[in-house]
């Protein structure tokens, strides 16, 4: 390590209180550091000239790729024209009305307008509150719960870490928020029942959602939150029939659905959006990561015309709405999200994530299918996961402490692959920029065979576990 990079990593182990991160250990230089120094493609440098394979796309978000210099003009020329100006009180400048008009022909029929956050968190908290404002609008003050998922990512503030269903998220921070309760994820290759075909599995799924909001009370449930795809509690896209089956249920007792298309929005599936994918007719869209590319922070809440209509009703009794940040609609933002827009129009990146990730989903399928440590490979568009199980016939979870994922991950990096393992269950992540191209996939599939292959090995030559 050169002296350069050793020393700016002692000045972060005393000064950077990382995300996600074992505090102590990493305080204590017992986890490794690294220092990013460049991107360009699916590349990543990091300070020691190590070049990485990107194929989680920082965290499912640079999309379009690293070192983009139409962005940085972008950006650049808009901080120079106008770097900021709140837009409250009808205040607002020329990028973020071309967006604003861009993102509603873009999504699902029915949405009217897009309110703007700085992250994902803050956006489904801004969606929490505006579901309370719109049933305290109806005279429904009692219409109040949120039903998220089990395994469902929502972020981690104080209400969207509620409605995240990771327990990591909860223990020891007091929460989740009574008014938000978790229903069973749609999991299919851990279903209990393995009788039990994809239809049925959904079906049963609903009518847990239904037995929910009976035991609590329709009056008193408003919301459903849910990723079109399950992001980072596991990459499980939904058995075929589920949304259906939940849009069913939600309608029967007047309760919204918001779609958390963080992930899924802009073309990671290889649709414009999620719900488009899998016609989950929402109220309300959340939207963050792939909208500016991580170029700059930028969220946003598109909401349908359902709620709006009833939002604009409440200002009328209340006057105008307390709700709004700083940064709202920030300009730099919005020109970073426009280019974002144009260069996946102009490349086609959403064709491409459609075709590039039937060809992903294919190669990790027929070289992990049979592979002893695999119990399940899923996935659609650019998003895959492969679970590792000690028995792949009975589906059997490895005993946690041998961290089978975290190993494999590492694994990977060795080969000069990033990929994930996902925060709950032994699931490696991969979600490369919709840049890839087939000789991209076939790389990041051949170097995490080597990496799976390795810890195998290392498994059955410690006498930790063998094939079954
Ligand atoms: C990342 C993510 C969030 C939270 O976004 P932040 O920008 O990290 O606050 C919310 N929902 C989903 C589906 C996500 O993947």
């Amino acid at each position: 390590m050169s002296n350069k990079t050793q020393q700016l990593l002692e000045i972060d182990r005393q000064r950077v209180f990382h995300a996600s991160t074992h505090l102590k250990q990493y305080a204590a230089g017992e986890l490794s550091g690294r220092i990013i120094s460049s991107g360009s493609g699916i590349r990543i440098t990091d300070s020691e000239g190590i070049e990485l394979i990107d194929g989680f796309a920082g965290l499912y978000c640079v999309n379009i790729g690293y070192g983009r210099t139409e962005m940085a003009d972008a950006i650049y020329d808009q901080a120079k024209e106008l770097a900021y100006y709140h837009t409250y009180v009808g205040h607002t400048n020329e990028a973020l009305v071309k967006l604003s008009d861009r993102i509603i022909k873009m999504a699902p029929q029915g949405m009217s307008k897009v309110y703007y956050g700085m992250s994902g968190s803050d956006a489904n908290e801004t969606q929490l509150k505006l579901v309370w404002y719109y049933n305290n609008a109806r005279g429904l003050p009692e219409k109040k719960k949120i039903i998220s998922r089990d395994r469902g990512y929502h972020g981690s503030s104080i209400a969207s870490g509620s409605m995240t269903g990771l327990p990591l998220f909860h223990a020891h921070f007091d929460l989740p928020l009574e008014r938000i309760k978790h229903t069973m994820a749609p999991y299919y290759y851990r279903r209990e029942d393995e009788s039990m075909s994809e239809l049925e599995f959904s079906q049963y799924c609903a009518d847990q959602l239904e037995a929910m909001i009976l035991a609590e009370g329709p009056e008193t449930v408003a919301a459903m939150i849910a990723e079109p795809v399950l992001g980072t509690g596991g990459i499980v896209p939904p058995p075929e029939g589920y949304w259906q089956a939940i849009r069913k249920v939600l309608d029967k007792y007047d309760v919204l659905l918001i779609a958390d298309e963080v992930v899924c929005g802009f073309g990671r599936l290889g649709s414009d959006f999620g719900s488009l994918h899998y016609d989950m007719k929402p109220d309300l869209i959340t939207v963050a990561k792939g909208l500016t590319s991580a170029y700059q922070p930028l969220s946003g809440v598109i909401v349908g015309e359902r709620v709006w209509s009833v939002l604009e009703d409440g200002t009328d009794q209340w006057g105008a709405i307390g709700h709004g940040y700083t940064y709202s609609g920030h300009p730099m933002g919005a020109a970073a999200a426009n280019c974002n827009l144009d260069i996946i129009e102009r490349e086609g990146l959403v064709q491409n994530a459609a075709d590039v990730g039937a060809y992903l989903q294919q190669r990790m399928a027929e070289t992990f299918k049979d592979h002893p440590l695999v119990g399940d490979t899923r996935g659609v568009g650019l998003l895959h996961a492969l679970e590792f199980s000690s028995d792949k016939l009975r589906r059997e979870h490895f005993d946690v402490n041998l961290k089978v994922g975290p190993q494999i991950a590492a694994a990977c990096l060795e080969q000069g692959l990033i990929a994930r393992a996902m925060p709950h269950g032994d699931i490696l992540g991969f979600a490369p920029p919709l840049i890839a191209n087939r000789n991209d996939i076939d790389t990041i599939v051949d170097k995490a065979h080597q990496a799976v292959n390795k810890v195998m090995d290392n498994l059955v030559t410690s006498k930790q576990w063998q094939p079954k």
